[in-house]
């Protein structure tokens, strides 16, 4: 087996089962990025970016790809990172996270928890009964919005896959959470707050492992640690069975994303109803679905505990 382009030695075979060496490979990857970015018109001239970067194979290989193109475009790019406060975990794709940074000479921002909210994501998990990645989930995108706004970003991009994406369908569709999927995609539609920076998400088209490998050709400084709380998440388990489909019936993954790109127009219509109206939060300000955000529910919990 040779490379289809250039019969030397391949390192992966795609779907339509062609091989392609190294050189072929990045260049399919980069090629199906930047299409990605163009069909969905995610950034324009006199956007400034801010890219979630959390020192991960998807959030390195995304920046650099967006650095590459804003460069181009005149864009400027700035590399924002949340720290949660996990132990064993976070302090090492911080430095991953830094390293790549000082690389490309790319301004890096850190928001932590414990600077922003006065606790660390394990020291809530002491005191809260919680499901880990809900609470982090929430908080980190609360930071993220408002990180990246304070930065002055008019679009925020994140290094979301394809497999992230099917598996985040699949879990609203078990939790019957389907509103929730309005505001997926490759882009987020035009958000009913003005607190709200768009996102984007340029390696929504790319599998996982098509990201891990070129991460591993390019040489990225990516530790591959994975969290501590991963672990038994729904997320996780989903993703083990969608890989056994994926492997099973190939495409499974991609058509579960294309299935839903197509009624994705319908959805956002349906929820843009009063039912979905976003309002400020009471606090602090952010958008909030109701009288205060998650993450000011979450503080208060606090509060109470320690009164
Ligand atoms: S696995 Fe869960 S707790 Fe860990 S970083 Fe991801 S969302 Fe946060
Ligand atoms: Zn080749
Ligand atoms: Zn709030």
């Amino acid at each position: 087996m040779t490379c289809k382009k250039c019969q030397t030695e391949p390192v992966y075979v795609l779907q339509n089962h062609a091989p392609l060496c190294k050189q072929h490979y990045l260049h399919y990857f980069e090629k199906k990025v930047l299409k990605t970015i163009r069909t969905y018109k995610m950034l324009t001239k006199g956007d400034v970016l801010v890219s979630a970067l959390s020192g991960g194979k998807d959030s390195m290989t995304c920046l650099y790809l967006l650095h590459q193109y804003c460069q181009k475009q005149n864009i400027p790019v700035k590399a924002l990172a949340i720290d949660e406060g996990i132990e064993k975990y976070r302090e090492q794709t911080l430095k991953d996270a830094a390293t790549f940074c000082k690389t490309y000479k790319i301004p890096l921002t850190i928001l932590s928890f414990k600077k922003m909210f006065g606790f660390t994501l394990d020291s809530y998990l002491k005191d809260h009964k919680m499901n880990p990645c809900t609470a982090c989930g929430i908080s980190r995108r609360y930071l993220i919005n408002r990180g990246a706004r304070e930065l002055g970003a008019t679009k925020v991009a994140t290094g979301h896959n394809l497999d992230d994406e099917a598996q985040t369908l699949l879990m609203n569709q078990f939790k019957g959470n389907i509103s929730l999927s309005a505001k997926l995609g490759p882009m987020t539609g035009a958000l009913m707050h003005k607190q709200f920076v768009r996102r984007i998400k340029p390696l929504y088209f790319m599998t996982e492992k098509e990201v891990a490998l070129y991460a591993i050709l390019k040489e990225f400084p990516v530790t591959f640690v994975e969290c501590p709380n991963a672990e038994g998440a729904f997320r996780l388990q989903l993703g083990e069975v969608l890989n056994t489909w994926e492997q099973k019936y190939p495409g499974t993954k991609q058509g579960i994303v294309n299935s839903f790109l197509e009624i994705l127009p319908s959805l956002r219509e349906q929820f843009k109803s009063t039912k979905q109206a976003i309002g400020t939060c009471e606090s602090c300000g952010e958008p909030a679905a109701k009288i205060f955000c998650r993450t000011c529910e979450l503080l208060e919990k606090i509060k109470v505990k320690k009164k």
